[in-house]
């Protein structure tokens, strides 16, 4: 059995048992318990507060933990950043009050900065010589400015609306973070082959997520051009139409360069174009 800690509510819990869904793991009851076991996996799962996550998963207490990676790095445990799973993007920056005029990390220097991640920080004002100081406090940052008890901030942004909202501008980025998997460093070997298994199914889900499959009809002349815009997993499918001297040909393209493929597709000729999402892709 594996145990996997996610967080109980907040930002990071819908798309943590979402993920798990993903996988075709099952779990037995909803998020008002401390845990819950799944019915078709071999998993424990343990909802916590974020925060405590990088220590139950040193401690032993939880094998794995879904966690945001700006967590992980400002709790300095020793455990193990296994995957990065791509959802719950922010970031971690320096912000000040709009009318205060900002040029370099300089400016910074003999300013109080309020922040809940001071070992982030601390290492950010070391690599650029600063001797700003930190002001360590535990919620609500970005009014820290207006109520005079800092000069600065040093938060979490997604879009900026925060910020904006108390008067703040944002002037130095310290960390892009995501949710990551991440894991004790002594797992057994049983506990490894479960979550070698996990991981997997989630590399399944994201290249899935990735990519679309792609269904076409081409007039064989240029089915050599279409080929190298569509690789496809090993080669693309080629079915000949009803319609003499046209085929239609299937293929897996990915996301990032999908439009792209597109125009150059209908370059080629192709007609009928038809995209659809993949459910699971096995790599
Ligand atoms: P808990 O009660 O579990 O301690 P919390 O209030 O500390 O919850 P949330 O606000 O739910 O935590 O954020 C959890 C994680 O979501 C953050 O650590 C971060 O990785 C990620 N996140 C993404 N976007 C944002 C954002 N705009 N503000 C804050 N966190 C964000
Ligand atoms: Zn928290």
């Amino acid at each position: 059995m594996l145990k996997i800690a996610v967080q109980k509510s907040g930002r990071l819990y819908e798309d943590s048992v979402k993920l798990l869904k993903e996988c075709g793991i099952e779990l037995n009851n909803g998020n008002k318990q401390l845990k819950t076991t799944s019915c078709n996996f071999p998993l424990e799962v343990f909802f916590l507060r974020d925060d405590d996550i990088p220590q139950y998963v040193f401690d032993g207490v939880a094998d794995v933990g879904i966690v945001g990676e700006n967590v992980l790095l400002e709790k300095q445990k020793d455990i193990t950043l296994v995957r990065k799973l791509g959802f719950s993007k922010c970031r971690l920056s320096i912000a000040v009050p709009k009318s205060f005029e900002y040029n370099s990390v300089q400016d910074l220097n003999n300013l109080k900065i309020a922040t809940t991640y001071s070992n982030i920080l601390q290492g950010f004002l070391t690599r650029n010589n600063s001797n700003a100081e930190i002001h360590e406090i535990s919620g609500s940052v970005e009014i820290a400015p207006g109520i005079g008890l800092a000069d600065a901030i040093c938060d979490l942004v997604s879009s900026g609306s925060t910020l904006f909202t108390n008067g703040l501008k944002e002037v130095e980025t310290i960390l892009y973070s995501e949710a990551v998997l991440a894991a004790n460093k002594n797992l057994s070997a049983g506990k490894q082959t479960i979550l070698d298994k996990l991981l997997f199914r989630i590399n399944a889900v994201k290249a899935a997520k990735n990519n679309k499959y792609i269904m076409l009809n081409a007039p064989n002349s240029q089915l050599k051009n279409i080929f190298t815009l569509l690789p496809g997993m090993k080669s693309p499918t080629v079915v000949p139409l009803a319609e003499e001297g046209w085929s239609s040909v299937q293929s897996v393209v990915n996301e990032n360069e999908f439009w792209e493929v597109i125009e150059k597709l209908k370059q080629f000729e192709a007609e009928g174009i038809i995209v659809l999402p993949i459910e699971k892709m096995i790599v």
